[in-house]
């Protein structure tokens, strides 16, 4: 959906601001990222954007990665400067800034539960540790729990992140986080449903975040908000990415709203 939604939302953007800038889709081959990101500079591109599955795959051909994406290795976002190549990741950023714009200031220090260890669950353990929140990840998979914690706690200097398994949780300690996101693909249509140990236990004073977008509130977002909590769409974390794409590549403030009506539309 990323993928569809990417080149409306910044070729709305571009129109609204006047920049003589295009945002086309080009699938690539496995085989071929190698000479497809080499060619972004000879053919005049500004920059690009990275999706599933080359995200890894595009690091090695790069001249410079920045901390995020080094840690998360994914790069989401290239700039081209002069001949040079730059990789970011911006999906820290969309977590990042989304929570920031909900809880200010106040997280450092608060306990964070992350539900799911793939890539939209290390973007919100990077941003979760930067916003200095003691977190916990939990994992169908508890290797790639374990796994993520480890890359946390090593990479982010005076990180406080811890694992365990799923099936230790308990509801008391979903009812103390003062943040629960849902990283996981639960929720996305056919996918199945997030656990209600994690619906079922929050509510007023924590803020409860949903990487999965649609095209409303989640069962899950839904649920935390009757329960009185403050949450955050994948839609949000969406659009802080694709803003902080947006002004890498232009070095201009991204028109929020404009993107937003793209992808209402
Ligand atoms: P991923 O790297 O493939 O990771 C998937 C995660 O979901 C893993 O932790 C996996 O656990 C867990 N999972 C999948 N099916 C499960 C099930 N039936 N029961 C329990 N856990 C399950 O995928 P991703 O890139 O992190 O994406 C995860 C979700 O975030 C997707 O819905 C994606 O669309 C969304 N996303 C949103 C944004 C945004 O901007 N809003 C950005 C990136 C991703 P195991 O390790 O046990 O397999």
């Amino acid at each position: 959906m990323s993928h569809s939604l990417s080149p409306r939302l910044h070729n709305a953007a571009f129109a609204a601001l006047g920049l003589d800038y295009v945002y086309v889709p080009l699938p690539v081959r496995a085989d071929e990222v190698g000479a497809a990101v080499r060619g972004l500079a000879a053919l005049g591109f500004s920059g690009a954007n990275v999706t599933i599955p080359h995200k890894g795959a595009v690091v090695p051909f790069l001249d410079e990665v920045d901390d995020d994406a080094r840690l998360a290795a994914a790069v989401n976002t290239i700039t081209v400067v002069g001949r040079r190549l730059h990789g970011y990741n911006t999906d820290v950023e969309g977590v990042r800034g989304a929570l920031v714009a909900i809880a200010g200031d106040t997280l450092a220090g608060e306990p964070a539960l992350i539900f799911g260890a793939g890539g939209a669950a290390r973007a919100a353990a990077l941003a979760l540790s930067r916003l200095r929140c003691r977190l916990t990840v939990v994992n169908r998979t508890p290797a790639a729990a374990e796994h993520l914690a480890a890359l946390i706690t090593a990479g982010v200097p005076g990180a406080d992140c811890r694992w365990r398994p799923l099936p230790d949780l308990t509801e008391q300690d979903v009812r103390r986080q003062r943040v629960v996101v849902n990283a996981t693909a639960l929720g996305m249509a056919g996918q199945g449903k997030v656990p209600a140990l994690l619906a079922d236990n929050v509510s007023a004073g924590q803020v409860v975040f949903d990487a999965v977008y649609a095209s409303g509130p989640t069962e899950f977002l839904a649920a935390a908000q009757a329960r009185g909590a403050t949450v955050v769409d994948g839609l949000t974390m969406l659009l802080g990415q694709a803003a902080a794409a947006f002004s890498l590549w232009t070095g201009m403030p991204a028109p929020l709203e404009v993107m937003r009506d793209a992808v209402r539309r």
